[in-house]
């Protein structure tokens, strides 16, 4: 875009001058002319009483893979030859975004020696699993796996790539994304297609989780999007469905930029809130941190987990490897409770693919309910004593 100003027109009334916020305009010769700071606002096409100042539209030219890409790819994340859950997740959701576009499924699997995880890949659904295996490839290394993706993604042409926002993910697709010239939206909650221009739409959270944002990328191929794990359903595995094994030959020597000497597990505070099938958490409405012992005493009762929202943890009342949400964990437990939370939508992303989830707030109108399975209304210092109450009479 640029900003066009007609000098026939222009009678330096200076009107455009004092409409734009940026002071990117000024009077010059008797004529108005655009400086470095015009961020294309178009406030002085609006004030322009001559109708001597246009927006110029640069029309970006499509690439030209947008017509002919074809295929719902998911990358297969492994590490040591085991792939983290949320594969899986991604299948279940390019199952469904392939069927809609009545395309393949496929699945991008690059490593070494990683074969054997072709047909779990097949048993979640992938129809073709495209596999580029190299010595090179044994350990993850981000730029060599960024050739070797970018490689399979070139010659195969996939109009949607896939991928978990892990650590791995998220250091790996954005170089895909340089490499392929494409575009990216990080931590997706929903995807979707668009049926009239068969465009993926890509939504999550923006400016801070106050807004959620759809996007679109209509002009380069693939389409990419990364996924938290957990957001996701798991696809289903079919031991007996069969499909494609298509092998690819590394074009390159695909030489790692770094080289691993040891690998040793994070230190501090650990819990395992993702793999937790039951999950309490305490939110600001326990008033202090003492609260969380009523927390702990329901989440072991149920076998579960602790869990916290960030107000919690911001008052130090636990540490944050216990927080859910935007800026903590993002989990799909089968039973999930929320003692004293209210619900924002920075906590609601991290947790409502939960299978269940049951509220306890004294305040009515607080938006948790509108994600909860079952709601309590009330004093959580009086309803969980009266639900661990229960508990201990069943269990005896
Ligand atoms: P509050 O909003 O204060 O809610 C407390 C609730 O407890 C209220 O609904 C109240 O009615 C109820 N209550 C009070 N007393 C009782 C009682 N005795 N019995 C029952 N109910 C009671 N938040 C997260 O949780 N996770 C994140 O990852 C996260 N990331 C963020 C990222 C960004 C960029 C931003 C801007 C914010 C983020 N937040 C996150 C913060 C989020 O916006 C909220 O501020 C936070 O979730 C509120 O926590 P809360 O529900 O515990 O507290």
């Amino acid at each position: 875009m640029a900003v066009l100003i007609d000098k026939e027109k222009c009678t330096a009334c200076g009107l455009c001058v004092d409409a734009c916020p940026f002071a990117a305009l000024a009077l010059k010769d008797e004529v108005a002319v655009v400086g470095d700071g015009c961020t294309m606002c178009g406030a002085c096409v609006d004030a322009c009483p001559m109708g001597a100042i246009a927006m110029e539209k640069v029309e970006k030219k499509a690439d030209e893979r947008t017509a002919t890409s074809r295929g719902v790819w998911v990358w297969a994340e492994q590490r040591d030859g085991v792939m983290p859950d949320v594969v899986a997740e991604l299948l279940g959701q390019g199952r469904k975004l392939a069927d809609e576009l009545g395309v393949p499924l496929g699945a991008a699997l690059i490593g070494y020696q990683v074969e054997p995880l072709a047909a779990e890949l097949i048993a979640y659904g992938a129809d073709e699993v495209y596999l580029l295996q190299h010595p090179n490839l044994a350990g993850f290394d981000d730029h060599a796996y960024a050739l070797a993706l970018d490689q399979l993604i070139k010659t195969y042409q996939p109009e949607i790539l896939l991928a978990g926002a892990t650590s791995l993910g998220r250091s790996l697709v954005p170089r895909v994304a340089t490499l392929t010239k494409s575009g990216l939206t990080a931590d997706c909650t929903s995807l979707a297609i668009d049926p009239a221009t068969r465009l993926l739409r890509q939504t999550r959270p923006a400016f801070g989780g106050n807004i959620m944002a759809t996007i679109i990328c209509p002009q380069a191929r693939p389409q990419m999007a990364t996924v938290r794990p957990r957001v996701m359903r798991k696809a289903e595995y079919v031991a007996s469905r069969r499909g494609k094994v298509v092998k690819a030959e590394a074009l390159g020597a695909l030489t790692p930029l770094s080289k691993v000497l040891e690998t040793h597990a994070g230190a501090g505070e650990q819990v395992n809130l993702v793999a937790a099938e039951v999950v309490v958490t305490g939110g600001r409405g326990l008033g202090k941190p003492e609260g969380f012992a009523l927390v702990r005493e329901l989440a072991l009762a149920l076998g579960g987990v602790v869990g916290a929202s960030r107000a919690a943890v911001d008052s130090e009342w636990i540490g944050y490897a216990h927080q859910v949400g935007q800026t903590g964990r993002t989990i799909g437990p089968k039973l999930y409770i929320a003692l004293g939370v209210s619900g924002a939508v920075q906590h609601l992303v991290g947790m409502q693919s939960s299978d269940t989830i049951v509220a306890i707030n004294n305040n009515p109108e607080a938006p948790i309910f509108q994600v909860a399975t079952y709601g309590i209304v009330g004093d959580l210092y009086q309803v969980v004593p009266a639900i661990l109450k229960k508990i201990k009479e069943i269990q005896g």
